[in-house]
């Protein structure tokens, strides 16, 4: 498979290019050149086959050359090392728990293929390849044990300090070895901000090898085909399912539109947003508009401009007719999100997260007004990473899963460092520079 740049002024990459490089040096997202048919056309053609074979099929394809099968097949048989159960809340209502990883989020799958195939790459590589990623709470985590342990990779992590929920800062400072966590004295903007400078400086680029591990990366973007594949394979219902996907910068969904292109059989999809609109609003109106995000309680989904867009508009030639016929989008309130937190658990003893609850909430109204179908969210994050919302709506403290029981006595590790991207510098080159 090759790949071009969706701002067509670069060249077109192999596989293991697109995968070092992130982002194309015409700052374009990439994408495939074509989108293979992998024959799962039916629920019944899913029957039978592990995980791993399904993950294999499924990213053959978009891997080749590049990495021999043998080594493919060992990295999705660690990328797929939890289950990934499609459980019935309700009726109509399932939920595909994508939380049951090291991290309890479904970015785990992202970041343990990533690490994989960066780590394989590295193999052939004289200098250290380093990760920069800025996180508000939930990437960092994914990327940090996606990538512990990986030979030639060293992983420096950004992250707000204050900011991130209490496991979140568990999974974010408590490996060694490879991993950094770089604690900044100020938001997730400002972290952002210095990453971009260091991608940015060509004398600091001169020096060290590096790379970013964000969602744009086609190593992290396409393995999330992976789990809609092994979610139609667990669907009983006769109707076949209407997907809803808590979208910030719209990866996950995306990922899910060229699983549907592949042929994979879904009949519609819903993108459920917070007050962070955009999507929902182009939806209505035809018109994008960024914006600039407003924080919320589904925090991982404040994002003003999602960067996946681009990619859901090439997946429908542009065509907005046609991607309105295909995807429907809502944006659900906090105070919904709450509700539905409540409702959930009151009705149905089954206990969403605020990311899962806005996709509940969402699907919930797309049914409302088309009668007799089914559906499914995707529940992106166990609810004990985001105990603020959950616990005051139980009115009790949640168990930590083994998970974090298995790190929660282990001592933070941090660099606690100023916003000032001169002191990043310094302190990357006098870690990293030999
Ligand atoms: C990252 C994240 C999302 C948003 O996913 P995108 O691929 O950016 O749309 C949703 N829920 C949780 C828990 C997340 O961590």
């Amino acid at each position: 498979m090759k790949y071009f740049s969706l701002n067509k002024q670069s060249a077109n990459v192999d596989f293991r290019e697109a995968t070092i490089l992130g982002q194309a040096p015409d700052k374009g997202l990439y994408f495939p050149e074509s989108i293979p048919q992998h024959g799962f056309t039916s629920v019944e053609s899913l029957q039978g086959l592990s995980p791993e074979e399904i993950g294999f099929r499924v990213m053959k394809p978009y891997v080749d050359p590049m990495i021999p099968d043998a080594e493919l097949k060992r990295i999705i048989r660690e990328t797929l090392s939890f289950d990934i159960p499609l459980v019935r809340i309700n009726e109509n209502i399932s939920s595909l728990e994508l939380y049951h990883g090291p991290t309890l989020a479904f970015k785990d799958v992202g970041a343990r293929f990533m690490s994989r195939c960066l780590g394989y790459f590295s193999r052939e590589k004289k200098e250290k390849i380093i990760v920069l990623v800025a996180t508000s709470g939930d990437t960092g985590g994914a990327v940090a044990d996606g990538f512990h342990g990986v030979e030639g990779v060293e992983v420096v992590i950004f992250y707000p300090s204050g900011k991130v929920s209490p496991v979140q800062e568990l999974q974010l400072t408590t490996y060694e070895g490879n991993i950094h966590a770089l604690e900044v004295q100020g938001d997730f903007d400002a972290c952002q901000k210095i990453v971009k400078q260091a991608f940015a400086d060509a004398e600091l680029k001169d020096q060290l090898f590096l790379t970013s591990a964000n969602s744009i990366n086609v190593a992290r973007w396409l393995p999330q085909q992976m789990y809609y594949f092994l979610a139609l394979q667990q669907w009983k219902e006769k109707e076949l399912p209407v997907v809803c996907v808590p979208s910030g910068n719209f990866g996950n969904i995306c990922a899910g539109m060229m699983a549907w292109r592949s042929g994979l059989p879904i009949k519609h999809f819903v993108a459920a947003c917070n007050a962070n609109d955009v999507v929902t609003q182009y939806l209505l109106s035809g018109v994008y508009k960024s914006a600039t995000a407003i924080p919320t309680i589904s925090n991982a989904m404040d994002v003003g401009d999602p960067s996946n867009f681009v990619r859901i508009l090439n997946i429908f030639d542009q065509s907005y007719p046609q991607l309105k016929e295909q995807i429907s989008s809502y944006s659900i309130t906090d105070a919904e999100t709450e509700e539905t937190i409540a409702k959930v658990y009151n009705d149905h003893n089954y206990l969403l997260d605020p990311h899962g609850a806005v996709a509940y909430a969402a699907l919930e109204r797309y049914l409302d007004v088309n009668s007799g179908f089914k559906g499914m969210i995707l529940e992106t994050a166990h609810p004990v990473k985001f105990p603020g919302s959950v616990e005051k709506i139980l009115g009790r403290s949640l168990e930590y899963p083994p998970q974090v029981e298995k790190i929660r006595n282990k001592e933070k590790k941090s660099t606690l460092i100023k916003p000032v991207y001169q002191d990043v510098k310094d302190f990357l080159l006098s870690a990293y520079l030999h």
